[in-house]
């Protein structure tokens, strides 16, 4: 695109130190794809309404730009109102494709693409936004007395009477803010390098809503084995099962990556999403088994390399006792000939996870690959190539999750409008909801489909 991500639009307004409260019809904190989404849903519903987005960065959504490696997996053809979603997105014009298990992209596959055209509606639909712009504090102004007379300045420049309105403040109290319907939008705590903290936990909850107990989620898995070091760096498909206490909760097939830590790879950020436990409880009562036999005969190699093995050592021996008694001695660098356990491997896994293999079976890498030719120890090979075991210590933190497990509580949130049951106009979108899913397009399909219906409803409601 031509717009690079530092251009500012002409709406674009920086705020004036100790300006005087100024007025709205709807207000967004949050210019992330919940608070673009609903920004611009409410303006294509309600042409003649004064919007305001206000966002804490210099740059709209710094997180949205980094989804999907860049790609920005936008929404999944299993997720709920998925097909309202891109509905959505092609009237703002964002072309999407699916790919393989229903992911669904931009076509241009860059997620700075989708940012950038999502900013550009907004200066094209006159949405005000302001940026570098933190909010910190909101409250409920009435207009009203308790018979409903409105109270001295009790409209909007729309004319509009009203009873109450919804007020914001900057940290420094340096500008202020009121509208009739407001929009928390501020996402939640993960990644926090891209804005979101959890304001919106904080905001919502000033103004009486629950949430509950927060988590990082689809994150990296962090594992106790000291032998990682010797995988890091390794990636194998592998089907990934969490088990809690023994009983199986979840399994995913994909890519594993080991890290130096521990666990890496969308399937294990979905495994990550699972692990969740209450008083009492805690990482000890998880286990991850890793399948790594998926599309190989491991059994059939493995008795095709004891017969390896045994032809080897003979010929090694053979060799050996025909040696004049001089080379003989040299029979321990002949010996390095001999076909070791994990070089039955090569070609099959790398290394370090071959021996990893190996050890969990019990065994000793270096043994001659002949002891193959016994069942049990090809038995125990191949369960522990289909159920090597991990034992989770911990999570990898807000730093590397991609999404907020935990929110303001749905009970206290109409599903359809997304509209606050506690108080009228205010309406809590996107990451700022206890609402998570896995990988795959659904936190982004949660954020559109939260954005656009909130915006909507508060349109239809000023
Ligand atoms: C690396 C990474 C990759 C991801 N990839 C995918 C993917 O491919 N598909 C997918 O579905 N999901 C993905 N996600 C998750 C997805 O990005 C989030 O679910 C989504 O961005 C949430 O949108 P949101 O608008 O609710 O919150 P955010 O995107 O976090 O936006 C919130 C906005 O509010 C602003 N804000 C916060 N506090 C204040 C305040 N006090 N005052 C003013 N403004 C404030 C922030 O600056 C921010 O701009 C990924 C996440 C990460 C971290």
């Amino acid at each position: 695109m031509a717009h690079s991500t530092q251009k500012r639009y002409a709406n674009t307004r920086n705020i004036t130190a100790k300006a005087p409260a100024s007025v709205c019809d709807i207000l967004i904190i949050g210019g992330g794809p919940a608070g673009m989404a609903a920004a611009t849903s409410a303006k294509l519903s309600h042409p003649d309404s004064e919007i305001v987005i206000l966002d804490k960065n210099e740059i709209l959504g710094r997180k949205l730009r980094a989804t999907g490696n860049g790609r920005c997996n936008i929404t999944n053809t299993c997720a709920d109102g998925y097909e309202e979603v891109i509905a959505f997105l092609f009237s703002l014009g964002i072309a999407t494709k699916s790919k393989e298990r229903g992911f669904v992209y931009p076509v241009s596959e860059s997620a700075p693409d989708v940012a950038e055209l999502l900013e550009l509606r907004l200066e094209q639909l006159g949405i005000k936004v302001y940026k570098g712009a933190t909010v910190s504090a909101v409250s409920v102004v009435p207009y009203c007395d308790k018979q409903d007379r409105p109270l001295d300045g009790a409209s909007f420049n729309s004319g509009i009477s009203f009873k109450t309105a919804f007020t914001i403040a900057s940290i420094d109290n340096d500008y202020r803010m009121e509208s009739q319907a407001l929009v928390i939008a501020a996402g939640g705590k993960s990644a926090p390098v891209y804005g979101a903290t959890g304001d919106g936990f904080l905001l919502a909850r000033s103004l009486g809503h629950s949430v509950t107990r927060t988590f990082p989620s689809l994150t990296p898995v962090e594992c106790g084995n000291s032998e990682l070091t010797g995988l890091s760096g390794v990636r194998v498909r592998a089907t990934a099962k969490l088990l809690k206490d023994g009983e199986q909760l979840y399994e995913e097939n994909g890519e594993v990556q080991f890290t130096k830590y521990g666990l890496s790879g969308i399937c294990i950020f979905n495994l990550s999403r699972m692990m969740r436990f209450g008083k009492g409880e805690g990482f000890d009562n998880f286990d991850i088994s890793l399948d790594v036999t998926e599309g190989f005969n491991l059994s059939e190699w493995l008795t095709a390399a004891a017969k390896r093995a045994v032809v080897n050592r003979e010929t090694v021996d053979a060799r050996n006792s025909q040696r004049s008694a001089i080379e003989a001695n040299s029979a321990v660098c002949e010996n390095s000939s001999y076909n070791k356990l994990v070089e039955v491997f090569m070609t099959v896994y790398k290394e370090g996870l071959a021996m990893e293999i190996i050890r969990q079976a019990g065994l000793d890498y270096t043994s001659n690959a002949s002891i193959l030719t016994d069942a049990d120890v090809r038995d125990k090979i191949i369960r522990s190539a289909s159920d090597l075991r991990f034992k989770p210590t911990g999570l990898k933190g807000w730093k590397e999750a991609q999404c907020t497990s935990g929110g303001v509580d749905m009970h206290e949130i109409d599903d359809e409008s997304f509209e606050s049951k506690l108080l009228p106009k205010l309406y809590i979108v996107g990451e700022t909801l206890d609402y998570d899913g896995f990988c795959g397009g659904y936190n982004l399909n949660h954020a559109f489909l939260s954005g656009k219906r909130a915006g909507e409803a508060a349109a239809r409601e000023i």
